[in-house]
């Protein structure tokens, strides 16, 4: 008899990184853990693949270091001699005709020196004027959440939401700031901004100390960092070292808990043809909300994290990278810009949000690149929320389209030596007004079920750490119950 089948069963449904990482969180623990993914390939927004010879993440590809959720992760399954620094980073605006430098003393775009943004040329003089009027206006008050477009317009104008904080935002959500609740997105600024009048001031608040002459770029501390494979090997090495019974092709179909003394969960899995049942004692669900809310329908407890579920809707967008030779650039190449990448606000009508210069970024892919001229990669953002219409046309377009653009803001020349198109259905959950209150009662609603757990990006944070904080959560929660819940 297998010693471990009477071990408590933990399934997890959902094998991007929030569901592999509660995986290893409980590879030590006397539970025995299956993860369902329904799609034939682990990882979900994490993935990595060759563009000219060299491994690039077609999905997430920076960890943010200030928080230590992700590198822990790193860290705690072994993998941190593959840690990569970036390059020097420092990003642009394309915007009034020409590559302008973002200003550092931001927060999320919110400006805290009005001289560094006027320096930066994104404003024009009328919005550097409207911007200057924070400093002297009465606070601004607000009733509860609000759209960070109303909050930041009304201490700064349109100016500053649509040229610095809608395409930050965008870079991040792929939302639009005039939807996207500022509570739920800036947390912290949301906080400073009741103790001072002026926003700039919060925003200052939250920066680090200006240093009396501020150190040369390489010896500022790196904000990100990557795997030398790209963060997409990540999912392949958490799924072996979790010791987990791992299935892809497994799309979960249903969820319903079961009277009596056995396993208190049934999980239905396949296609309807020929549905395998697979019993829990305990289900993590690690999916995003709309698959949530599907599973948890036929809970009859469950059914205000239902509605709540439907209310998180998503952003599509697809990653076109590009490979030139390095002389195909003006000058001695990309590094030569000065610039690691740039975005473009909404308000300047281009098809790209945010273009990444990655060989410049991350100067390992660079050296990674076979034949004897240099490549230089670049990646290209396509597609904010309700921009459907434009993820309609075909990957050649899209390339094009990617391509044209960046000839105009970089004057590249000649045509790519390489090119793919990935595309993200279902990409960003929008975290818009209300979003903290919505997840509340999701939280609520799931607590009611016992042996019941849910972590991923539709809560607490979009980027890797964020969902990793949510899968620690939802092994520990699981964890406790299982202690907890009377033997069978
Ligand atoms: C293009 C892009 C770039 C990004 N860049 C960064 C970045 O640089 N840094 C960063 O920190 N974050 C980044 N993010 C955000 C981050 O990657 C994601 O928020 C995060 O990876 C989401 O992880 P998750 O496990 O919650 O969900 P997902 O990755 O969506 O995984 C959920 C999984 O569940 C599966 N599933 C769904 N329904 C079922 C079902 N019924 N049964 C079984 N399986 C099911 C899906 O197939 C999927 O594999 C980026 C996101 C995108 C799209």
């Amino acid at each position: 008899m297998d010693p471990t089948s009477a071990q408590p069963h933990v399934v997890i449904v959902g094998g991007g990184i929030a569901g592999l990482a509660a995986a290893f969180f409980l590879r030590d623990e006397a539970v025995r853990v299956t993860l369902l993914e329904g799609s034939p390939r682990l990882g979900g927004k994490l993935s990595a693949s060759e563009i000219a010879g060299v491994p690039v993440d077609e999905g997430a590809e920076a960890l943010l270091v200030t928080r230590p959720e992700g590198t822990g992760l790193i860290a705690e399954a072994g993998l941190a001699a593959d840690r990569v620094a970036p390059g020097p980073t420092s990003s642009a605006i394309w915007t009034l005709g020409a590559l302008r430098p973002l200003p550092r003393r931001q927060f999320m775009g919110v400006p805290s020196d009005l001289a560094e943004l006027a320096r930066s040329g994104v404003l024009t003089e009328g919005g550097l004027a409207r911007a200057s009027r924070d400093l002297e206006l009465p606070p601004t008050g607000r009733d509860g959440d609000v759209p960070v477009a109303g909050y930041v317009g009304a201490r700064f104008g349109a100016e500053v939401v649509d040229r610095l904080v809608d395409p930050l935002l965008g870079g991040v959500y792929a939302g639009r700031s005039a939807e996207l609740s500022f509570e739920a997105t800036m947390p912290a600024l949301a906080a400073a901004s009741r103790q001072y009048r002026s926003l700039a001031e919060a925003a200052g608040s939250l920066l680090p100390a200006l240093p009396p002459t501020p150190p040369p770029a390489p010896a500022r501390p790196a904000v990100f960092t990557t795997l030398a494979g790209g963060l997409g090997v990540l999912p392949a090495f958490l799924a072996k070292a979790s010791g987990a019974e791992i299935r892809t092709a497994a799309m979960a179909r249903e969820l319903a808990a079961q009277p009596g003394l056995g396993p208190r969960w049934r999980l239905m899995v396949g296609s309807a043809a020929a549905a395998e049942q697979v019993e829990a004692d305990a289900v993590i669900l690690a999916v995003p909300a709309r698959p949530a809310g599907r599973l948890l329908a036929g809970l009859p407890g469950a059914a205000a994290a239902v509605t709540e579920f439907a209310e998180i809707s998503y952003a599509s967008m697809a990653i076109v990278t590009l490979a030139y030779p390095r002389s195909a650039f003006p000058g001695p190449g990309l590094t030569a810009l000065g610039w690691s990448g740039y975005l473009v606000p909404a308000v300047d009508g281009r098809a790209v949000k945010a273009v990444t210069f990655s060989t410049v970024k991350w100067p390992h892919l660079a050296s990674a690149a076979p034949g004897a001229e240099p490549l230089e990669i670049v990646r290209c953002s396509v597609g904010r929320v309700g921009e459907e219409a434009l993820l309609q046309r075909d990957d050649g377009e899209l390339a094009a389209l990617a391509a044209a653009e960046l000839a105009e803001a970089t004057g590249v020349r000649g045509a790519a030596v390489a090119s793919r198109v990935t595309r993200w259905g279902g990409a960003l959950p929008q975290y818009t007004v209300g979003h903290l209150d919505r997840v509340a009662r999701i939280r609520a609603a799931v607590a009611s079920q016992p042996g019941l757990a849910v972590c991923g990006a539709a809560y607490d944070g979009v980027g890797v750490p964020a969902c990793v904080a949510t899968a620690r959560a939802a092994a520990s929660q699981v964890l406790a119950f299982l202690g907890s819940a009377p033997s069978a």
